[in-house]
């Protein structure tokens, strides 16, 4: 006998969010979590008005609202070229929210957690998973806690363990694409960014300084993200941060860092998001670099849409070959949308070329003096929806452009 209907593997924000949804369809879900707490290091922190549909119908919003900011100025800087663009997110008034919400996963992560709990599903931290098997009828998974093995045996389970998911690796899914020479330092400040000419989110396009500066809270706490050269070790990075940060604020202009972390960056699918009983989503399933933001709004897309259709397969309401079509819709969003936004942004960060920097501010100066463009770029994030591929599907009609007659598919990421 199944000890639950999901086994969720990873108490990341996808899959948190995938088992509320799971939950409030009526499934009996377990979340595990190898960590002992949710994991809190310097990631994705900017939700999109696609991000805020979710919430809204999750009935976290109005939390999430309250403990993070509304952002709703964009800076685009090119500071070699003295070139600095604002742009504001009220082209999206009438159509969406007019505002995005900035608050990092980890809190995210809490208040999830929270209402699971509440309504009487397990998160289970301190619970690594180690082994897998699909025998048709049961997934057996075998967990390693502090008390030694334990197992939890599933109708379904969903790796939600990130990049390096071991549910991939353990299904022996492949995961095809390629990681980048170079990395990116992520770290959580303390200093007045305001009063230095950003805006609340700013894109810095710069071969050498490149990054991404965002308002964290109210308290000052403000995110810098930089990139580092392949020949550089990721280990020492902490030796050249005062440097780096010289590119970003002058000398002698107080700063205190909270955190920081080095990370890897990847452009990579998994070959497929199901196999038998086993079905991936978020970074486990799809991943990308952080540049645009496009990794968890995409990951939680892709969560949330699989919540509505096993929900709908364990009543009885779709058969299985559903779950097919959506690996393959999620692999096409991936793969057709969130990974080629995702380089263009990268490479216009980075780009050497004066040619192409020339014509990428040219560009961005076009959205500020056009509102209809400037909507395009905001709106660009909705592309990640896709299909829900059901009628009756909890997120048929989500998407506020097709109501709005709004197409997007001319647009190939938020800048461009
Ligand atoms: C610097 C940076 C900034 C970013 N900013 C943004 C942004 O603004 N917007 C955006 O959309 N995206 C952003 N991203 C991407 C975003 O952080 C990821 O897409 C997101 O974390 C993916 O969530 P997830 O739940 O799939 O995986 P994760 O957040 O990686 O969670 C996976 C969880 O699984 C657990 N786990 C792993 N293995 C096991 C196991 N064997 N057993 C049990 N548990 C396990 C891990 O401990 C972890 O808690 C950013 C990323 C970076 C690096």
């Amino acid at each position: 006998m199944a000890d639950c209907d999901v086994l969720i593997v990873g108490a990341g924000p996808v899959g948190l969010l995938t088992a509320l949804t799971l939950a409030q369809a009526g499934a009996k879900v377990i979340v595990i979590e190898g960590n002992d707490t949710p994991n809190d290091s310097p990631r994705a922190a900017a939700y999109f008005a696609t991000s805020l549909i979710v919430f809204e119908e999750l009935g976290i919003l109005d939390e999430l609202d309250a403990l993070g900011i509304r952002v709703n100025l964009f800076g685009h800087h090119v500071p070699e070229y003295d070139f600095h663009a604002r742009i504001s997110t009220e082209c999206m008034k009438g159509i969406t929210y007019d505002y995005q919400v900035h608050v990092g996963q980890h809190i995210l992560c809490n208040v999830v957690i929270d209402r699971l709990r509440k309504i009487g599903m397990p998160v289970l931290f301190g619970h690594r998973l180690n082994g897998l098997h699909d025998d048709g009828g049961l997934v057996r998974a075998t967990i390693a806690t502090e008390e030694g093995d334990q197992r939890i045996d599933a109708r379904w389970v969903v790796g939600a363990d990130g990049a390096r998911s071991s549910v991939r690796r353990l299904a022996g899914i492949a995961w095809d694409g390629f990681t980048w020479d170079n990395h990116f330092i992520a770290t959580n400040v303390y200093c007045d960014m305001a009063s230095l000419g950003y805006q609340q989110a700013n894109f810095i396009c710069d071969p050498v300084s490149g990054g991404v500066v965002a308002q964290l809270d109210a308290e000052g706490l403000w995110r810098l993200t930089y990139s580092e050269d392949a020949w550089l070790t990721p280990d020492t990075y902490r030796d050249r941060l005062p440097t780096r940060y010289r590119g970003f604020i002058p000398k002698g202009m107080k700063y205190e860092i909270a955190m920081s972390s080095p990370y890897a960056l990847h452009q990579r699918c998994s070959e497929t998001l199901r196999k038998g009983h086993i079905l991936l989503a978020g970074d486990a399933g799809h991943t990308t670099n952080p540049c645009g933001g496009l990794g968890l709004t995409s990951g939680m897309w892709t969560g949330v849409v699989l919540a509505d259709l096993l929900g709908a397969v364990l009543k009885g309401d779709e058969e299985v070959a559903i779950l097919d079509r959506w690996s393959d819709e999620r692999r096409r969003i991936f793969l057709d949308i969130v990974n080629p936004g995702a380089i263009r942004n990268k490479v216009m960060m980075e780009e050497r070329d004066p040619e192409q920097r020339r014509r990428d501010m040219e560009g961005v100066a076009s959205l500020v003096d056009d509102p209809d463009k400037a909507r395009l770029m905001m709106l660009f994030p909705f592309r990640v929806i896709g299909d829900p591929l059901r009628k009756g599907s909890r997120w048929a009609g989500a998407d506020p452009t097709v109501a709005a007659g709004i197409g997007l598919a001319e647009r190939h990421s938020q800048l461009a």
